[in-house]
């Protein structure tokens, strides 16, 4: 099995590119114009920035959980966000998602996605939190001719001792290390230290360090011009090259336990994987952090609808966030106090007292009219849908006293109104039309209580 991760890494390197591409894609939808979490660099939210509006105790909140994240603090920590429907929960935990960067993993799911004929709960619970944990493996290959790459000089061993270590950066292989030693030559004027960028320019014949000049190259043709030199930390001409892949642990247990495995990866039909394979990938994962080759990154894992998880989910998850590759495990529930799944009790938020007890809170709360009017505007330039003052103030009223959700709905549905009687712009007549013809729920609700006699039983 060992061999197989150990080969598999060139593999699982470009298969994170599609995956991350397909992630995104889903993310396109309801939340599309949420770009981050609208902080600034104090982690004070900007009133309306990246998407984001209003609702700053939340986001600061969520800007300061995003930095220990960062910072590779609170692996193994849940937080929850509480608030009533559409005050922005699902928005929030996307907006970490963006700001948490391309290497650390963020997995968003329904609680609901757990009940399936396929696997356990509980497996796709696990799947579900190794998804979320990143592991950063650094791979050594062997330099092709001609590539473009980056080596390493010990400028100590060059003309006048250096305290200094350089990174030659060429597409001439054979003549690496000659280049090397004329560089250092020209250099011996100046002190290099650790960060420098050196940078010789052809036409100018000039060497630059930090983009200001510094020095001449004395045999400047030779050294081939556009060569860019960076300080780096050991080694002596290096022939190998060091890259880095990012995976998820979940991929690495998808690779390993099937022939197929890289294809499953892409059709997502996983199935249920073995606890042995598991164990043995966590092995060889610690084997490869102690030998420095690899490095765990505990990403998020959003669990939306939480109440939906029954007792055993919530036992599993109690367990498991006490494990050492556990991720941060975000949920989201718009419950009051309601019934725990599987059991008779009930608890806020449908969740166990003692899991609770464990959960950071994070609460969102109810947006103001105006806050409303700006989001619906946001979406509107999202949805490419241009809309007079009047009909965003009449949405705006209709979002007040229905939902912000079903404002937001009729946005698209308004643009065909208006483009049906050939206007450019939607106004309060399109309003009016769509929401005459789409129900919100509490015109649903009174319409079934007066018709109710007619309906099913
Ligand atoms: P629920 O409990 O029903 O799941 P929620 O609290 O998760 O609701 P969202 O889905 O995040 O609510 O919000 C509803 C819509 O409003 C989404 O399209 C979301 O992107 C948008 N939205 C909510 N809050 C904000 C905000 N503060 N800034 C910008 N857009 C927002």
């Amino acid at each position: 099995m060992s061999t197989s991760i150990q080969t598999s890494t060139g593999l699982v390197g470009t298969t994170l590119e599609g995956a991350a591409d397909l992630t995104r894609m889903e993310r396109i939808g309801a939340h599309s114009h949420i770009r981050g979490l609208g902080l600034d660099d104090a982690l004070d939210p900007r009133a309306t920035s990246q998407g984001m509006v209003g609702q700053k105790q939340a986001r600061k909140a969520a800007g300061v959980l995003l930095e220990m994240i960062k910072q590779g603090k609170i692996a193994g920590r849940a937080i929850l966000m509480a608030g009533a429907p559409g005050t922005g929960k699902t928005a929030i935990a996307m907006g970490m998602a963006q700001a948490l960067g391309q290497d650390l993993p963020f997995t968003s799911m329904a609680a609901s996605e757990i009940f399936s004929l396929e696997m356990s709960k509980t497996e796709a619970l696990t799947q579900a939190f190794r998804r979320s944990i990143g592991v950063r493996i650094k791979e050594e290959t062997e330099l092709i001719e001609g590539e473009v790459v980056e080596i390493t000089i010990d400028q100590t061993t060059g003309v006048g001792a250096k305290t200094g270590k350089m990174v030659l950066k060429t597409t001439e292989m054979e003549t690496v290390y000659d280049l090397g030693q004329k560089m250092i030559e020209a250099l011996t004027k100046e002190k290099i230290t650790a960060g420098d960028v050196i940078q010789i320019d052809k036409a100018s014949r000039k060497i630059t360090r930090q983009g200001r000049s510094f020095a001449r190259s004395r045999d400047y043709d030779a050294a081939g011009g556009d060569q860019r030199f960076v300080q780096c930390p050991e080694g002596e001409l290096q022939k190998r090259r060091e890259t880095v892949h990012t995976v998820t642990l979940h991929e690495i247990d998808v690779i390993n336990s099937r022939t197929q495995g890289f294809l499953a990866l892409f059709s997502g039909d996983t199935g249920e994987i073995k606890p042995e394979v598991r164990d043995q990938i966590n092995t060889k994962v610690a084997e490869w952090r102690e030998e420095g080759k690899a490095e765990i990154l505990p990403g998020v894992l959003f669990i939306d609808e939480v109440h939906m998880l029954d007792i055993e989910c919530f036992s599993f998850l109690n367990r498991a966030l006490e494990d050492e590759l556990a991720p941060v495990v975000i949920m989201a529930s718009n419950r009051g106090v309601t019934r725990i799944r599987g059991t008779n009790y009930t608890s806020p938020h449908g969740i166990p007292i003692d899991l609770l007890d464990r959960l950071l809170i994070i609460s969102t709360s109810p947006y103001s009219q105006q806050e409303v009017h700006k989001i619906l505007a946001i979406r509107c330039e999202e949805e490419d849908v241009e809309m007079t003052e009047d009909a965003k103030d009449a949405l705006t009223t209709i979002g007040m006293e229905t939902s912000l959700r079903y404002a937001i709905h009729l946005i698209t549905a308004s643009a065909l109104a208006a483009r049906k009687r050939n206007a450019s712009e939607v106004d309060v007549q399109d309003i009016r039309r769509v929401y005459a013809l789409f129900l919100d729920e509490k015109r649903s609700v009174s319409l079934m209580k007066e018709y109710q006699q007619e309906y099913m039983f």
